[in-house]
């Protein structure tokens, strides 16, 4: 190892946050496992066991209803469209 690889990994050692070898990973669904990470608990919405991708699964993730608003918002112009139509 040559002086300035040296010098650069003691750089690099010295802004390393913690990391923790066993991070305990923590999903909404309940399913929970360890990870090495810098952060010693991991909280997610969303896990390998839960996400549709993964799952096989055809459903939304949608935690705050934003495909029902926008069903609602469509089905609005539709009925408007109607009583357009209808008026002429
Ligand atoms: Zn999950």
């Amino acid at each position: 190892m040559n002086l300035i690889a040296n010098s650069n990994y003691i750089m690099k050692d010295k802004i390393h946050p913690k990391y923790y070898k066993k991070a305990k990973v923590t999903c909404v669904c309940g399913n929970s496992f360890e990870v090495g990470s810098t952060e010693p608990e991991i909280h997610l919405d969303v896990c390998s066991a839960c996400h549709p991708l993964y799952t096989g699964e055809h459903r939304f993730v949608d935690t705050a209803g934003r495909v029902d608003k926008f069903k609602a918002r469509l089905d609005k112009a539709k009925k408007l469209q109607k009583e357009k139509n209808q008026k002429k």
